[in-house]
């Protein structure tokens, strides 16, 4: 057996010592998952949320923190994948989503919560004059995309191998069955060249390039300013809209990665936490593009969707964007993430791991890095991530299996330490068993 071998034998009976663990401390969990598994596969529904050997199952939450039915109190800093930037119940949402209780909802009809919430990101975001609501970021993708097609008369989508743009557009190893069929051009991140070089030979044909500034997903790998502004160039240069998938990143300022980066995409898609915490997407760009949903302006595209407009995420969205989102608040977040980022950087780096992201959007690597683009976790080994997770989730801190951490703002300086005297402990635990090696 080779070295690696046996060091790759280590880690796997060091996680499966660490599930078991997991499993005998939570019984009440594991009955519900064995009886959920019943009637929904895997016994979720939401692939994203599944680990080994079942994930916890939550009775209540505030704040930052989640509660399972065993009693487990846990710091979380998943932050719903992203969506949960507002913790898990602001009292201003709160308050939206009553006055929705004593009004009515399911309207099949038009409200004015979709004019204030449009009216306030269209105030915020550079690129989106027009606004349309969908009810998720996979929809507002599919939207833009197929609205890209129709402006450019061309048929092709361009994208990153690795991107994640929704449950329907994966372009990574693994979920390409359930792939919108698109005809899809794929380049790769960071790399202008990639992308110049397939412009030249496709570029007549490409509709769109869509593309997250930071790809979230893949690892929170932060796009490099200089490749976001070719891009901008390139597509520019070759008829070819330029989508920024901004369904994460929007938290990076009030007008998300676009403002802070100074770059104005054709098109924007945004998701996740900006309709209070309910379920919510959105698409836009110039009010001309947006035209083709307009008849009176001789659109010929139709929108469906019957929850567009609901009324709770469109309430609930008035209150977070006006009272919780502010310039202030989202720029402190930002720096917040950016100074943790850095506290944690070198006690992951005496485990051979390393640290990704931007702002308060963090990914941990199984490897020493530096990691600019999914080419460069090939071959990692997932587990020695997945560890950490269990030894994390043993001192009560929760955040994605897969090694990703998103802040809310209920996040406090004092989770923070909590966080770093932690992982700290951990790593050192895991090194001195000899389950993870420097
Ligand atoms: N785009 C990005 C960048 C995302 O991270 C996600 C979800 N994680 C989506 C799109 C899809 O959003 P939703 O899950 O609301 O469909």
């Amino acid at each position: 057996m080779s070295i690696d071998e046996v060091q790759t034998d280590t880690v796997g009976r060091a996680l499966d010592d660490a599930r078991a663990r997991y499993a005998d401390r939570r019984p009440r969990s594991a009955a519900q998952a064995r009886a959920a598994a019943r009637v929904l596969p895997a016994g979720s529904t939401r692939s994203v949320l599944d680990f080994a050997p079942f994930p916890f199952r939550v009775a209540r939450a505030s704040g930052a923190e989640l509660v399972d039915v065993d009693g487990h109190r846990y710091l979380d800093l998943l932050g719903d994948y992203t969506a949960g930037l507002l913790g898990h119940d602001p009292p201003e949402v709160a308050d939206a989503v009553r006055s929705v209780l004593d009004r009515g909802w399911s309207l099949g009809a038009v409200a004015d919560g979709e004019h204030r919430l449009a009216e306030l990101l269209c105030g915020r975001f550079p690129s989106i004059e027009q606004i349309r609501f969908t009810n998720s970021g996979t929809e507002a993708n599919l939207m833009a995309i197929n609205l890209a097609r129709h402006l450019t008369g061309r048929s092709r989508v361009m994208v990153c191998d690795g991107a994640y743009h929704g449950g329907l557009l994966y372009f990574g190893t693994t979920g390409g069955p359930l792939q919108a069929p698109f005809d899809y051009v794929r380049v790769r991140y960071n790399d202008l060249d990639s992308v110049a070089e397939a412009l030249a030979e496709h570029g007549d044909d490409v509709a769109c390039l869509l593309v997250e500034p930071m790809m979230g997903a893949g690892g929170c790998l932060a796009g490099n300013p200089d490749f976001l502004a070719g891009l901008r160039r390139l597509c520019t240069d070759h008829g070819v809209l330029l989508i920024f998938d901004e369904v994460m990143t929007s938290r990076m300022s009030t007008g998300g990665a676009q403002l802070r980066l100074g770059i104005t995409p054709d098109l924007t898609t945004l998701g996740k936490y900006l309709g209070g915490g309910m379920t919510f997407g959105a698409f836009g760009g110039s009010t001309e593009a947006m035209g083709a949903f307009d008849p009176a302006r001789g659109g010929g595209l139709t929108h469906g969707g019957t929850f567009n407009n609901n009324s709770m995420t469109m309430t609930a969205g008035v209150a977070a964007v006006e009272q919780i989102l502010t310039a202030e608040a989202l720029d402190r977040l930002f720096a917040d993430g950016e100074t943790l980022r850095a506290r944690i950087a070198p006690v992951l780096a005496t485990a051979g791991m390393s640290t990704t992201g931007w702002g308060s959007l963090m990914g941990i690597h199984p490897v020493p890095g530096p990691v600019s683009g999914p080419a460069d976790l090939i071959g990692a080994d997932p587990r020695r991530v997945e560890l950490l997770f269990h030894e994390l989730l043993e001192r009560e801190i929760y955040f994605a299996p897969r090694g990703f951490i998103a802040l809310s703002l209920a996040v406090t300086p004092a989770d923070h330490e909590h966080l770093v005297d932690s992982l700290t402990d951990a790593v050192e635990t895991l090194l001195q068993r000899g389950a993870l090696t420097s």
